[in-house]
């Protein structure tokens, strides 16, 4: 999507060789309309599965998964990263290592907004090494309903995480695909 990669060259920031900051347009501050661009890229590359819910993960993957779900007139779900005090309800639940915060997280999903029948396209902010995305897969199956596909902002290609996803055989569609980082410099595919 060359709106998008247009912002990462002129607003990203690469900070090592395999980490890039994007909090100008869509980790602190967001650009709203970036989102319903990027919202509305999803719904066209997904519009014939018949999605039902959207799932993401707080926070970064929530604004553009809400615009893809105003197009594609589905629920958005998002995992939560710590249990809310006001839950008192059954809960899918499942470990994912964090890239950038280097821990691993409990994430939950509770089971009232997850059935059976749903076709459920995962959305999220980055993919690195598949922990994030994996993870919310595992909830989805958990429930037995169906990963439709999985719906990423920025791939950094040049990790494990897109071929280990293909690999399980999800449909991944990216809207950046990042070959490496070279002297400060975004390189795509
Ligand atoms: P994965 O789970 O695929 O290893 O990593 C994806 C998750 O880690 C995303 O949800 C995102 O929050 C974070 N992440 C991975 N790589 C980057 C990066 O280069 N920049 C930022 N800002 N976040 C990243």
């Amino acid at each position: 999507m060359d709106l998008l990669k247009k912002r990462i060259q002129s607003d990203g920031q690469v900070l090592n060789d395999s980490l890039l900051k994007v909090d100008s347009f869509l980790n602190q501050q967001i650009d709203p309309q970036l989102m319903l661009k990027m919202g509305e890229e999803f719904a066209k590359r997904f519009s014939g599965e018949s999605i039902t819910k959207i799932l993401t993960i707080e926070s970064s993957g929530i604004a553009v998964s809400v615009m893809a779900g105003l197009i594609l007139n589905v629920p958005v779900i998002f995992a939560r990263k710590k249990k809310s005090v006001v839950s008192n309800e059954a809960l899918y639940c499942t470990t994912v290592y964090s890239f950038t915060k280097r821990e691993s997280n409990n994430i939950i999903v509770s089971k009232k907004f997850l059935q059976e029948e749903d076709h459920v396209l995962i959305i999220d902010d980055f993919l690195a090494n598949g922990e994030a995305a994996t993870g919310l897969a595992s909830i989805v199956e958990q429930a037995n309903a169906k990963v439709t596909g999985i719906g990423i902002v920025i791939e950094k290609s040049f990790q494990p995480g897109a071929q280990k996803l293909l690999q399980a055989g999800y449909r991944v569609e990216s809207l950046a695909r990042i070959a490496s980082f070279s002297n400060g410099q975004v390189n795509f595919l």
